[in-house]
């Protein structure tokens, strides 16, 4: 490293001893950090081939209010998503409030009641349990008489597929699948592993929905679900495909059928997708998603960057520093409150926003632990900005994930490494 980079990370709070490990780490990473600017070469010309072919226009970028009857930029940004994830539609709106909202409103416009979803791949992400009714909840699936059963993966990680097909019967309307492993202990999905999962389904009724919760995958790899055969593929802008600027919405891409059926749900039966104003987002919608490739490969480089710092100073992680990524969340196993404490104080330190206060662990409605969370992010709770946070319980895990710039990913785990060097 250059002396001048040593200077502004010794006044920004880094020690020599620190940024020399660093140093370190980062030569042993070059080969890995090689395949994730790669993969974002990769992406980032399957976006730009989208915009191109949809013809995105400066017109585009204007927004309209009201009804939004005619929204041009509206509309053809759906159509670059359906050409980025290759499908034949798309609704991509800032009234889908956030991921949750977008998975809800993927299962809730495609089920009927008497239709039962499956989740062959274990529990779906804990905000869906009360969309589900797992937890009774005003609202939920289950509440519309649509029911719900679940298979776990095996112990080992792999599909139950015998379990699987004794419980798929004639009322299974729709299956998700969660390519994220979230806050969860099980491994997160490849799309390969999807593709075989969908392929599987296919096989015993081909009309099966098979829905995936892609939360935190996209652009991690150059194939998305939708290219394995999904017919509906989730998510949400505040994360990985919005690229940090989108400061809201939500998106499902899919077949015509389900994303008609969707519309219909977000707006109006009739109404659909002909109305819903665009207000003044569609900049950040668009400009995000052309810098989504590449605001996910610096995600991807500090989670990795961040296993191997640790890994180095005794803390086990998880995904393990070697193990491959299909998502960009990290798991830091700290086994101490303290330790916990130290490097979410470290995170809040080293960001643009608010990194002056300290954040305390709280009672957060909803949970029987208190919760830390650290992150001083440009858009209100967006997690592809760098953030992290964790129960109060053993095994005292943070779960970290984000950082929009990669020089900036890894000051703020150098940051929160010297923090924990305190402890
Ligand atoms: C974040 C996330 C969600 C929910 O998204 P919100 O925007 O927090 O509602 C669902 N599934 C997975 C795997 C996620 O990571």
């Amino acid at each position: 490293m250059k002396e001048s980079l040593f200077k502004i990370y010794d006044e920004m709070g880094i020690s020599r001893t620190l940024a020399d490990r660093a140093d370190e780490v980062l030569d042993a990473l070059k080969d890995r950090f090689a395949v994730i600017d790669e993969t974002a070469e990769y992406n980032q010309l399957k976006v730009l081939k989208a915009m191109q072919e949809a013809r995105v226009s400066e017109g585009c970028l204007h927004g309209t209010t009201g009804y939004g009857y005619n929204d041009a930029g509206r509309d053809t940004l759906e159509e670059v998503y359906a050409g980025v994830f290759h499908t034949e539609d798309a609704l991509v709106r800032p009234q889908i409030t956030c991921g949750t909202h977008a998975l809800a409103l993927a299962l809730m416009s495609n089920l009927r009641p008497g239709d039962e979803l499956l989740c062959p791949a274990g529990k779906p992400y804990d905000t869906l349990d009360e969309v589900i009714g797992i937890r009774p909840s005003a609202g939920s699936l289950a509440e519309y008489g649509i029911t719900y059963r679940q298979v776990d993966l095996k112990p080992d990680g792999s599909f139950d597929l015998e379990g699987i097909s004794s419980a798929i019967n004639e009322r299974t309307k729709m299956v998700e699948i969660q390519r994220s492993r979230g806050y969860a202990t099980r491994p997160t999905l490849s799309v390969e592993r999807i593709g075989e999962l969908i392929s599987f389904i296919k096989g015993i009724r081909s009309d099966i929905i098979c829905m995936v919760d892609n939360c935190y995958g996209e652009f991690v790899q150059t194939v998305e679900p939708s290219d394995v055969g999904a017919d509906m593929t989730v998510g949400s802008l505040i994360k990985n495909p919005g690229g940090g600027l989108s400061p809201i919405g939500g998106y499902i891409v899919g077949t015509r059928k389900c994303i008609e059926n969707a519309s219909y749900r977000l707006t109006s039966p009739g109404l659909g997708k002909e109305v819903g104003a665009s207000l003044h987002v569609l900049p950040n919608m668009y400009q995000g998603l052309f810098l989504a490739p590449t605001v996910t490969a610096s995600a991807l480089k500090t989670a990795i960057f961040a296993s191997y710092m640790l890994e180095s100073l005794g803390v086990e992680v998880s995904p393990a520093a070697s193990e491959t990524r299909y998502d960009i969340i990290q798991e830091a196993i700290m086994r101490d409150p303290a330790k916990l404490i130290a490097f979410c104080k470290g995170i809040q330190a080293a960001a643009p926003v608010d990194s002056y206060v300290t954040p305390e662990p709280w009672d957060m409605p909803g949970y029987d632990d208190q919760v830390i969370m650290a992150a001083g992010a440009f858009v209100s709770g967006s997690s592809i900005e760098l953030s992290a946070d964790g129960p109060l319980r053993d095994p005292y895990s943070v779960y970290f994930q984000g950082g929009i710039t990669w020089p900036h990913g890894k000051f703020g785990i150098l940051r929160a490494c010297q923090e924990l060097l305190k402890v």
